[in-house]
């Protein structure tokens, strides 16, 4: 099973996808944690994604496009992906579309998280990630037990770059610009669901579940 979590940045997609890629034993692809390996470890292409990511801009679709077409090369793919954070414009879409059509796979649901922007904002500005080992936490909605440090490793907590208010407006625009559209896409195709994601996160996990496991 292949599915595509759509939705502007801070809607709690990757929160959902790691609890789906738990249940159904998915393998949880994010292009957002790819670039951002690639911008720690410091190779070429994480150093030109950097520029796009700090400013709040997409990273040019042949990059990301050509990122993923490696990873679905790789076998761990073919128990099924769950991709967060891509595809982010059409022509990432017809793409992947092109990627699944040579490897004789197929994406079986778009779920699309939708909230207003107060929430977003709220969500953002309040996510902090272990530097260490990556854990994500929430200062009001998903706090560490050590404050400032990690609970499950003792590394700091950071925020985001690019999730400073200065940017987050930007990735927003980005977002009703570039992005929103591929909802439309994929609404044609007859795989699309749109989720209320401003409701409280054990309510949206059970209502994405109850749709994923329909398609098992
Ligand atoms: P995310 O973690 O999904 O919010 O992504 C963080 C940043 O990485 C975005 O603001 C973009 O700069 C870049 N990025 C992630 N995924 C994509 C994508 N599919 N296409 C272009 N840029 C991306």
């Amino acid at each position: 099973m292949n599915l595509v979590f759509l939705g502007p940045p801070g809607v709690g997609k990757g929160t959902q996808a790691a609890l789906v890629v738990a249940a159904m034993r998915l393998l949880h692809v994010s292009t957002g944690d790819i670039l951002r390996a690639a911008v720690k470890a410091g190779t070429k292409t994480g150093l030109d994604a950097k520029t796009y990511m700090d400013a709040g801009k997409l990273v040019p679709d042949d990059v990301v496009n050509r990122l993923i077409r490696e990873r679905l090369s790789e076998k761990d793919t073919e128990k099924g992906v769950l991709f967060d954070g891509y595809p982010r414009t059409i022509g990432q879409a017809q793409s992947l579309d092109a990627t699944f059509r040579e490897l004789g796979r197929k994406i079986d649901a778009v779920l699309d998280f939708q909230a207003p922007d107060a929430v977003l904002v709220e969500r953002i500005s309040g996510r902090r990630t272990c530097g260490k080992c990556n854990a994500a936490f929430h200062l009001k909605f998903a706090p560490s037990k050590k404050g400032e440090m990690c609970d499950k490793c003792g590394g700091a907590l950071v925020q985001r770059s690019d999730d400073r208010p200065e940017t987050v407006q930007q990735r927003l625009n980005v977002y009703r610009k570039d992005t929103a559209g591929v909802g439309e896409y994929y609404r044609k195709a007859g795989t699309y669901a749109e989720i209320a994601a401003w409701r409280p996160i054990e309510q949206i996990s059970s209502d994405v579940l109850v749709r994923v496991k329909k398609l098992r």
